[in-house]
């Protein structure tokens, strides 16, 4: 490709960043990575009601966090940087009027004065006659004596894009080919609101061309939108970006992804335990794949296999099961100093506070097989850090049965001045213990367990005990059998 690559993610700020629109960012970042273009972020904040301050931070701190940066765009949620900025919309305002202006003198926009109510006629009107709902056209020529009555009447006008009223048009789009619009079914859209703003729509097209776009990478729910962009393309004499619609995301009772299917938004899954980089490899899999349907990429392997000939059209499953599995992949392959690392703020807001038990990154390797998300970490090692607590199951399944007392008891005893305090030694040393009382292993092995955790599940047993450290240990048992009482 020679021409210089730019993509873009332009989130209305009106809510948290869902899965669609990471996987949208994705696609846009990787597919500007693997060219070594451009990544821009443009905040659509053009809805004065519903777009939000908090929205925007939530947006900035959910792509941060996935580890995708952009080249261009805000620093926070009111300052940006770039050479085509600004990059939040609402401060684009001059540019918008001067192209309004410019599409008003050369008829091919108009003023509109319809109301709300008139539009809700016209609409169930069309309802009553099933047709699908469009605008009707009556303002599109009012003579300017009829525009100065209105204005007199105190009517506010939007502004509409006069449509073409025959033929079609055509999206050529590089996941699903040529899409084709017939004209006529399209409606005049409004391009400037009566409050003065542009919309989406407007917004969009002018701002993609200012801001040199070379693709449009955007989900499937706005395909019905380009035919309209494309005329406003042509209507400005303007080269409109290619465009790349990204497939349908659907929960896994095949219906659109939606709150229903569980977490929606990124910052949940970040809160679920989930790694950015595994959430990242698992939503590139949604709509994209490679031939040899590889699964599992390095951060540097996706950004290099990633291309828009990978992408399908056909729908695409989230699947929270795959997702989970794959964070576990993901979790096995971090050094253990690094998954304490990012453990680390669910340890703290489990309450744990590793001083007095044994060195976190050993406590935390006895699991480090088992973890799939990384909020299981506290829960898998707290009993090294609490005060000893026991499980119903383990006080009254395992310690209080007949004996155990004394085996704990006894055990103190042998473990006293047992060195070295090692794995494999305290193995050979408990089984000997068995050995020499006639007791079966599951007779001591399940009451050391229970009197030293608490539980009756956990890590190998004589690992666990080696890191726990002898001082622990002993104190764990007597206590355990001092509560036997
Ligand atoms: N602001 C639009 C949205 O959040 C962007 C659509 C586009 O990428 O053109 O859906």
């Amino acid at each position: 490709m020679t021409q210089k690559i730019r993509t873009r993610f332009a989130p209305s700020p009106t809510g948290f960043l869902h899965i669609g629109g990471a996987r949208t960012t994705l696609f846009n970042w990787l597919f500007a990575r693997h060219h070594k273009g451009t990544f821009i972020l443009r905040i659509e904040d053009t809805d004065e009601v519903r777009s939000t301050q908090d929205s925007v931070s939530a947006i900035l701190e959910s792509i941060r966090w996935m580890g995708m940066d952009w080249d261009e765009g805000p620093l926070d949620n009111d300052r940006d940087q770039g050479p085509y900025g600004p990059y939040f919309q609402m401060k684009r305002l001059e540019l918008y009027q001067k192209y309004i202006k410019q599409l008003l003198q050369e008829g091919k926009a108009y003023p509109c004065y319809c109301s709300k109510e008139d539009l809700e006629a016209m609409r169930r009107l069309a309802q009553l006659e099933k047709r699908p709902p469009r605008y009707d056209g009556r303002c599109r020529n009012l003579t300017d004596k009829q525009k100065r009555d209105l204005e007199a009447q105190g009517k506010k006008a939007s502004i509409r894009f006069r449509m073409p009223d025959e033929g079609v048009t055509v999206v050529p789009d590089m996941i699903r080919g040529d899409v084709s619009f017939e004209n006529k079914l399209q409606q005049d859209f409004v391009i400037q609101k009566t409050t003065g703003g542009p919309t989406y729509n407007f917004a969009c097209v002018v701002d993609d061309h200012h801001m040199e776009m070379s693709h449009v990478i955007r989900g499937d729910e706005h395909l019905s939108n380009t035919p309209s962009q494309l005329q406003l393309y042509r209507a400005l004499g303007w080269e409109p970006p290619k465009f790349a619609h990204l497939s349908m995301i659907l929960g896994p009772d095949g219906s659109k992804l939606s709150k229903r299917h569980g977490a929606t938004s990124v910052l949940e899954y970040k809160n679920q335990g989930f790694l950015p980089e595994a959430l990242r490899n698992y939503l590139a899999l949604l709509g994209w794949s490679t031939t040899d349907s590889q699964q599992l990429f390095t951060p540097e392997e996706l950004i290099a296999r990633f291309d828009l000939e990978g992408c399908q059209k056909s729908p695409a499953t989230f699947d929270p099961v795959k997702l989970t599995w794959m964070n576990g992949e993901y979790l096995r392959k971090l050094p253990v100093p690094e998954l304490v690392r990012r453990a680390s703020p669910f340890l703290e807001a489990a309450g744990l506070k590793p001083n007095g038990g044994p060195q976190l990154e050993r406590a935390v390797a006895l699991e480090h097989e088992k973890y799939k998300l990384l909020t299981e970490v506290p829960g898998l090692v707290d009993f090294f850090y609490k005060p000893l607590q026991f499980t119903p199951k383990a006080m009254d399944k395992v310690l209080r049965a007949p004996g155990v007392k004394q085996v704990l008891l006894d055990l103190a005893e042998a473990l006293k001045d047992f060195a070295p305090f090692t794995d494999k030694a305290l193995e050979e040393c408990i089984r000997k213990f068995c050995a020499e009382r006639g007791l079966k292993t599951g007779q001591v092995f399940h009451p050391l367990r229970a009197a030293t955790t608490g539980r009756t599940e956990g890590p190998t047993l004589f690992l666990m005990l080696e890191v726990m450290g002898r001082d622990m240990v002993l104190s764990r048992l007597r206590e355990t059998a001092a509560r036997l009482n």
